[in-house]
Parts: C-alpha cells; sequence; structure tokens
C-alpha cells in the first residue's frame, strides 16, 4: 500500500515541488490548494496521475479527506512579503485557523503531522547564524507581524498538539529558497533580480544592500523536508543554506550570470526588513544526515534558465 500524504499549499512553489518529490518516492499525494498565490500551472504537468489528486480547497475551513492518511503536510500561506502585505488577514487565518485544521485531520486520521515554518519566527535576528533554540526578534504589530506570529503561533498549536494529543508532528523553519516556479511577480529578491537583468531593467536594491540572505535551491529543500517527515524529531529543524551573501552581492552575481547590461538602483529598504540571516544547520547535519548539495551559482544558473525558458526564448 502506498502512503497517503495530504499537502496543504501544494499549488505553491515548494509545496508543488513536494508533491513532484513525494510522487517520485511512491507516496500518493493529495494537493490541497485555494490557489491564491499557488497557481493550477505549478502541478498541470500532475493531473490525470494515478496517484495524484488536487482539491480546491480553503484550508482555513474544515478538512475533509476521503480514506486514510499517513502524513499531512501544511504548506498553505502567502509566503513573500509582498504576497503577505496583500493578504495579511488570509496569512493570520491560514497560519491560525487552517493550522488548527491541518492538525485536526492529520489527529483524525492519525497522521505525521509536519508544519512548513519558516526563518521569519527569528524576525530581525540578533544572533547570527540563528540555532534553533534562538527564540527570535519579532515586531507583532509591524508589516511583517501578520506573517512572522503567524507562523510562531503555528509553531505553538502544533507542539500543543504534540504534547496534548501525543501527536507525532514535525516542524520545518525554512530559510530563504529559489528555484523553477517562483512567481515573477512575487516580489522575492530572486525573481525581482533575474527578471530585471534579463530585460536590461534597473536592478533594485532595497537600503544599501548590506543586509543579508542565504539562499538554498529547492531540491535541496524537498530532500530535507522529505528526510525530516521521516526523522523521530518532533522539535523545529532549520532547512536552509548556510552560504550567507549580502544581498548587493547577490545582485552582482545575477548580473554576471546573466551577462546584463543592468545597473543597480537603490530603493527604501522595507520596515523591519531583517539585517542579517542565516541558517545554523548543525542540527539537520547531525539528525537527518542532511546537507545542501547545489552551490549558491549552481542553483541560480538553474533559476535564471527557468526564468529565461519561460519568458524570453519562448
Ligand atoms: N530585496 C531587494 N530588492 C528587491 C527585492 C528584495 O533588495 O527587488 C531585498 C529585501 O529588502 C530583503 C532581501 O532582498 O532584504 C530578501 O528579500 P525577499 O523579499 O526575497 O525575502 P525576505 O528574506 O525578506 O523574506
Amino acid at each position: 500500500m502506498k502512503k497517503r500524504v495530504l499537502i496543504t499549499g501544494g499549488a505553491g512553489f515548494i509545496g508543488s515541488h513536494l508533491c513532484d518529490y513525494l510522487l517520485g518516492e511512491g507516496y500518493h499525494v493529495i494537493c490541497a490548494d485555494n490557489l491564491i498565490t499557488g497557481t493550477m500551472k505549478n502541478i498541470e504537468h500532475l493531473r490525470g496521475k494515478k496517484d495524484f489528486k488536487f482539491k480546491r480547497h480553503d484550508v482555513t475551513e474544515y478538512i475533509r479527506v476521503k480514506g486514510g492518511l499517513d502524513y499531512v503536510l501544511h504548506f498553505a500561506s502567502p509566503a513573500s512579503p509582498v504576497d503577505y502585505l496583500k493578504y495579511p488577514i488570509q496569512t493570520l487565518k491560514v497560519g491560525s485557523l487552517g493550522t488548527h485544521n491541518a492538525l485536526g485531520v492529520a489527529k483524525e486520521k492519525k497522521a505525521i503531522f509536519l508544519l512548513a515554518s519558516t526563518s521569519e519566527v527569528y524576525g530581525d535576528p540578533l544572533v547570527n547564524p540563528q540555532p534553533e533554540s534562538y527564540w527570535g526578534h519579532v515586531n507583532p504589530v509591524g508589516p511583517r507581524g501578520c506573517y512572522d506570529e503567524a507562523k510562531r503561533f503555528a509553531e505553538s498549536i502544533t507542539m500543543a498538539y504534540h504534547r496534548a494529543h501525543k501527536m507525532d508532528t514535525k516542524i520545518v523553519r525554512i530559510f530563504n529558497t529559489h528555484g523553477p516556479r517562483m512567481r515573477e511577480d512575487d516580489g522575492r529578491v530572486i525573481p525581482n533580480f533575474i527578471t530585471q537583468a534579463l530585460k536590461g531593467a534597473s536592478m533594485t536594491i532595497y537600503g544599501d544592500g548590506s543586509q543579508t540572505r542565504s539562499f538554498c535551491y529547492v531540491s535541496d529543500m524537498v530532500e530535507g523536508i522529505h528526510r525530516l517527515m521521516n526523522s523521530k524529531i518532533n522539535d523545529p529543524v532549520n532547512i536552509g543554506n548556510p552560504a550567507e551573501r549580502a544581498i548587493l552581492e547577490i545582485a552582482k552575481i545575477i548580473k554576471g550570470l546573466t551577462g546584463a547590461e543592468s545597473k543597480v538602483i537603490f530603493k527604501t529598504l522595507p520596515v523591519d526588513d531583517p539585517r542579517v540571516r542565516c541558517p545554523d544547520i548543525s542540527k539537520a547535519k547531525k539528525f537527518l544526515k542532511w546537507t545542501p548539495k547545489v552551490g549558491l551559482e549552481e542553483g541560480l544558473k538553474a533559476t535564471i534558465s527557468y526564468f529565461r525558458a519561460k519568458n524570453y526564448n519562448a
């Protein structure tokens, strides 16, 4: 019998890669998405496959699934700053009510539950790199608060279900990830820089570009998530690539890789934009035997090829 997995947010960027990966590993996948930020294009190639089902559903409403489930992977949420600023209430609802419903269906089906959490739980961190033991530095009432606090609540209710109902739950703290199927208009730095470079438009640096991020390629991310869902760990685990770079340097690398003539221009830094971000991945290395394999430039080349093929060679 194939293991049955429900993936909420399965038509999103990481969700759809997880659908692909788990189908490839022999799971039966049920994908639920309300398509506010996800898109059918991400899962078009899976429709009609025997072991894949799509359900258009908003998981802030009660979730009904026929038959058994072995895993519930809760990935539904707007996840880019531009998206969660556009949908602040939906973001808070999917992190709170949606997580409650996803935990409810996992409890009913006696399934393992995995929450897609985020490095944003660390806020604008005072510790760098961030280990899982760091409690974070978050502004609950700032513009990013809707996402950060929704995910912090989601972690909290997940641990409450683990403790009160003895459920087997997992929490992955996902750091910046990139790869094919990112939306060109999701506002994140890598799609912005790549599309600007490919068009020869100015590359928009927010602030002075000295803030740092660490970018993980999506194939490494889904492999780490798969390892975590089959591990014995119930505490949060960081998954990300610790190759930390200043944003200005990322712009230069993308400019070089695309051969763009673009200049860089400086714009206002968004409120509460974290100054630094880098995962401490000792825990994932030790307990999941996971380490990212795709280097920054190699991953960026693949993401650039995706955007190029999608928009500029067609
Ligand atoms: N950023 C930028 N130019 C852009 C988009 C983003 O300089 O066109 C910066 C942003 O201010 C942040 C970093 O790049 O410091 C990463 O932003 P992103 O939206 O990708 O995700 P975040 O890590 O902030 O959630």
